[in-house]
């Protein structure tokens, strides 16, 4: 492709809502546009790349036995009532009405879509197993979209469905899927962790995320320093590396005393001198999740956690067996259901379920709210003074705690951007919407299944977000546009542009992706937009290196520079993909 026969525009400045680096080169090199918030256009460079991520996905997923389909973005009402996520997604879904007042809603996800399409031809084990999988626009009303592509409401996912007559086949489908996602991840060349994570409100049991790691990443992991457990912060198991147990053996008589203006954590610690770790804070959530739209009744539960320690909302989502994290009382509700307001607030005398976090069962004549304003309670049991209707992990874990896994490593934290996600659904769609299959001895049972999505317009961000440097982009070369940039120096030089043509040519000959700027501009803004563009090799060629028969190599990543003959530039560039496509497999 040549710049002066293309639709491409860059920009010096980000437009101000780009707030991280990719977001801002994806705009600045005119890859995307924006139309409406997490809705973009996809420029023609941005589209070759997504094109070829979509190449990788197919080609991995076509050898391991998945097969692609094409499924609509408009979804009937009535599939997703089946499962009762018309109401689960909330708002996530974007809901209509059609001229005959039909509803539907615009694929946020495919489970229900595909578990209808394969109830209607899948009748015996012997159709089984199957995989079927889609690239396809989906559409989410994230709350807040943000960062370019990486967090929209219209984006690109490929997501594929299995299907299996038992457990064991399930899992051998994950695993395969598992083994295909690190193939497509590898051959793109990013930096990226495969992490034990929440099942949402997919459903389902064994689940695992595929994060690029990169500080803008909106995800939290928790990685062992020693061994290679990793997990979502989400779901990771809190514990303290040596067990904090309160000094106190004996239990002491409670009592009350007075803390006017004593509402927050730190404050009273510092007026009892006791440390936050030693005082245990209560909080309060509705377990009413919202599911049922008719049903507003305030379902009250207190969590105890140790002062210093937060709560996390997945795992006491987990632990209420709730579909969303259920939603904090406001002051009013807990004054309402406790008598005092909160920062005066106790387990003591409550009415409802108690659930406490595993760090609190060490303490013993702890301090807490009396449930009557400006009050608390010191030298309260659990057990004694209150019954705890659930001891369980609850709080966020942090670093240093100790790896699950292995016994020598402690968490560090890093950042990632959720790129793949695979799940092992066991049956919840087939048993709902009654997709059976028959066993050899003629029994029904509900078909076993899996799904698994790529983020593929995400993943093109991320892979610029993991690499880029003060000037622009720096594709992998598994996804790059093209693969080479040629810079025409001085176009106006009837050799010089006839160089270039042949190099152009025999390039593509040799089966690379290549783009020429032979616009009529100065050499340093065709650098800059070299850089900005970010393709693996620059090519410089121009009336100075041709007097010597010379033409410049540039690589993008590492900026290095060499003169070649011209005669032999083709072969060398062609060789220097080829090297570089092998060095991305190895990394
Ligand atoms: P997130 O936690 O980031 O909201 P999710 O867990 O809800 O994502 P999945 O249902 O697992 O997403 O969807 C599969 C993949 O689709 C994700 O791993 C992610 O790469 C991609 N994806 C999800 N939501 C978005 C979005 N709003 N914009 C771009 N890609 C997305
Ligand atoms: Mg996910």
């Amino acid at each position: 492709m040549k710049w002066s026969k293309s639709y491409l525009y860059t920009l010096k400045d980000a437009p101000a809502d780009a707030e991280i680096p990719s977001h801002q080169l994806m705009v600045r090199s005119g890859m995307i546009r924006k139309v409406a918030p997490g809705i973009y256009t996809y420029g023609n460079l941005a589209l070759r790349a997504l094109r070829k991520l979509e190449t990788i996905i197919r080609e991995e997923l076509d050898k391991r036995g998945c097969q692609e389909i094409l499924m609509p973005m408009v979804h009937p009402a009535e599939l997703w009532q089946e499962t009762n996520r018309w109401s689960e997604m909330g708002d996530g879904l974007l809901k209509f009405e059609n001229r005959n007042g039909h509803k539907f809603c615009l694929g946020a996800t495919h489970e229900e879509v595909i578990t209808d399409y394969v109830r209607k031809d899948i009748k015996s084990y012997r159709d089984m197993p199957a995989n079927l999988y889609q690239i396809q626009t989906k559409y989410r009303d994230e709350i807040r979209p943000r960062f370019g592509l990486m967090r929209g409401r219209e984006f690109v996912m490929k997501d594929a469905y299995s299907f299996d007559a038992d457990s064991k086949g399930a899992l051998k489908s994950y695993d395969t899927m598992y083994a295909g996602y690190k193939a497509i991840f590898d051959r793109i060349g990013l930096q990226y962790r495969i992490v034990e994570a929440d099942a949402g409100n997919i459903g389902g049991s064994q689940t695992h995320e595929f994060q690029v790691l990169a500080e803008a990443g909106e995800d939290h992991l928790m990685v062992c320093d020693s061994c290679d457990f990793a997990a979502n912060i989400e779901v990771a198991p809190a514990a303290d590396k040596v067990p904090h147990l309160s000094a106190d053996t004996t239990e002491k008589t409670l009592e009350e005393f007075a803390t006017p203006g004593l509402k927050s954590i730190g404050t009273l610690s510092k007026a009892t001198g006791v440390a936050e770790r030693d005082l245990v804070k209560t909080m309060f959530f509705s377990a009413n999740d919202g599911r049922d739209p008719q049903n507003k009744d305030l379902k009250p539960v207190a969590v105890l956690l140790r002062g210093s320690d937060e709560v996390n909302p997945v795992k006491l989502k987990n632990a209420l067996g709730l579909v969303n994290p259920p939603l904090l009382l406001t002051d009013n509700e807990v004054k309402e259901v406790t008598g005092a307001w909160p920062g005066s607030c106790g387990p003591v005398g409550l009415k409802f379920p108690i659930y406490m976090d595993t760090g609190v069962a060490g303490l013993k004549n702890f301090i807490v709210g009396a449930n009557k304003d400006a009050f608390h309670l010191r030298h309260v049991n659990a057990g004694r003074d209150f019954a705890v209707t659930k001891t369980v992990d609850l709080r966020l874990a942090r670093v240093g705690d100790k790896c699950p896994k292995c016994s020598a490593g402690v968490f560090k934290s890093m950042r990632g951007i959720e790129v793949g996600h695979v799940f092992y659904l066991g049956t919840k769609y087939s048993k709902t919407m009654n997709a059976t299959f028959l066993r050899e001895d003629g029994s029904s049972h509900p078909i076993e299944m899996g799904c698994y999505g790529i983020g593929v317009s995400r993943t093109v961000q991320a892979a610029v977000e993991q690499s880029h440097d003060k000037d622009g982009i720096i594709w992998p070369v598994g996804i790059a546009p093209f693969h080479v940039h040629i810079v025409v120096l001085d176009p106006d030089n009837s050799e010089v542009s006839q160089s270039a043509e042949i190099i152009y040519r025999d390039l593509m000959a040799h089966g690379l992706d290549v783009f020429m700027d032979d616009r009529a501009e100065r050499p340093g803004v065709k650098f800059k937009d070299a850089d900005l563009l970010g393709m693996p090799i620059r090519i410089n060629i121009g009336g100075r290196g041709l007097q010597n028969g010379e033409v410049e190599i540039i690589l993008r990543k590492t900026k290095e520079m060499t003169k070649v003959k011209l005669e032999s530039a083709v072969e060398s560039v062609a060789a220097m993909v080829t090297q570089m496509k092998r060095a991305s497999l190895q990394s």
